[in-house]
């Protein structure tokens, strides 16, 4: 089970200021809390604004199949955004960065874990439920489930030839993350101070 929090809207302002932005809600698997009223709140802000191209609410958005099916009948929506912004935990935030390679993808929430069942989804991609979502920093690719040592500062300086130091038969993560954060324009983001982390436990966040 998970508990998904919208980010602070500034911190959510400060990743689309002034842009134009395509929405993905997941209304969530029933194990996943999910924001709606926050998101129905920020979708007609962003309206109100003419910033909003598009958006799709729908639930698991980590289903590739489906999610592949309802992107292709938004496309025109999603290029004509400057962005597109995730509400969801982080699996759904990398299966949507998975798809859309040359766009920027954004996760507007933080997910935290609760203890419990966790739904079953067709898994490509991770997430450990870590609290403070690092997804806007390293290009959609979580830096905690693709590096062995869940370094959130960069590389470790172990990979050889592209492979992890400590299991080679794993891409690096974070020479991954330096390839996408090229592709999208934004190495800039790597050479931000190191920053700490929000530790917060899902029992503070959930009081
Ligand atoms: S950084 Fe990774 S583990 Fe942490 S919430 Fe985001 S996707 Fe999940
Ligand atoms: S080689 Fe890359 S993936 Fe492996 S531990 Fe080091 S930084 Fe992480």
């Amino acid at each position: 089970m998970l508990i998904t929090e919208l980010k602070a809207r500034e911190a959510i302002a400060s990743l689309v200021d002034g842009k134009k932005v395509f929405i993905i809600n997941c209304e969530g698997c029933k194990e996943v809390h999910f924001p709606e009223k926050e998101a129905k709140e920020l979708e007609k802000e962003l309206a109100a604004e003419g910033r909003l191209t598009g958006s799709i609410t729908t639930d698991y958005i980590c289903n590739p199949e489906n999610m592949q099916l309802r992107l292709k009948n938004h496309m025109s929506e999603i290029e004509a955004a400057d962005a597109v912004l995730v509400l969801s935990c982080g699996v759904g935030v990398q299966t949507i960065a998975g798809y859309l390679e040359g766009k920027p993808v954004y996760a507007a929430c933080d997910t935290y874990p609760l203890p419990g069942f966790q739904g079953v989804t067709p898994l490509e991609y991770e997430c450990d439920q870590c609290g403070e979502c690092w997804l806007n920093l390293t290009g959609g690719i979580c830096p905690i489930t693709a590096c062995s040592k869940s370094l959130v500062n960069g590389q470790c300086g172990g990979s050889k030839n592209g492979m992890c130091e400590v299991d080679g038969d794993m891409e690096c993560g974070w020479e991954r993350i330096y390839r996408r954060l090229a592709q999208l324009g934004r190495l800039d983001l790597l050479k931000c101070p190191t920053q700490v982390r929000n530790f917060a436990t899902d029992e503070e966040v959930s009081k």
